[in-house]
């Protein structure tokens, strides 16, 4: 394969208190990692897919290869989703399109952890460009499914899976989403993400 586990763009321990190194720690070394080496098992030798893009396996795949491929994609965007230092801030031009579409970044912030929250079992909570319609939503999407196959362009992400919180907060998603979403998302990144989204 031409990819490898992307390692994390922080300590382990960088998140705390909001979520603990322990959580980290089985989350990238176990689930993360997990996720490539399932995939490396599942592509036998040979097949043209080891050497595509993870980006080409999600938007050709199905089943298990499909899931493995996105759960290794979307865990990366979720590490870089989030900052520890919880002081970055949106581009003027992402902070514009916030304001046109949601009103201002609380109401956002809101209406992403409020839609994170209600995902029914695993999943994961957007924050996406809808280019065919020219404005920011937030979704969320089931299990693996990742937004890049109904043509649109992630800008942040959130995990609910219960593996992301359970050690932390238990039961309670909406404690675990409402820190991050106060506190940790990285409007850099989401920038950037916007920035990037005409190619
Ligand atoms: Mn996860």
């Amino acid at each position: 394969m031409n990819f490898t586990l992307e390692p994390m763009p922080y300590a382990q321990d960088a998140l705390e208190p909001h979520i603990s190194a322990r959580t980290i720690s089985y989350h990238y070394n176990k689930h993360h990692q997990g996720y490539l080496t399932k995939l490396d098992a599942a592509l036998p030798k040979g097949d043209e897919r080891r050497e595509q893009s993870l980006e080409e396996i999600i938007k050709s795949s199905e089943g298990g290869i499909f899931n493995c491929a996105a759960q290794v994609w979307n865990h990366t965007f979720y590490w870089q989703s989030l900052d520890p230092t919880g002081k970055t801030s949106a581009s003027k031009e992402l902070a514009t399109q916030i304001d046109a579409d949601f009103g201002n970044v609380d109401e956002l912030k809101s209406q992403l952890s409020s839609i994170a929250a209600g995902q029914f079992g695993s999943g994961w909570g957007w924050l996406v460009w809808n280019d065919a319609a020219s404005k920011l939503q937030v979704i969320s999407t089931t299990d693996a499914e990742n937004p890049m196959t109904e043509g649109l362009i992630p800008l942040l992400t959130l995990d609910v899976w219960e593996h992301a919180y359970y050690l932390d907060y238990q039961n309670d998603r909406g404690a675990y989403l409402g820190n991050l979403v106060d506190q940790l998302l990285n409007w850099e990144f989401a920038s950037r993400n916007f920035a990037k989204r005409n190619g």
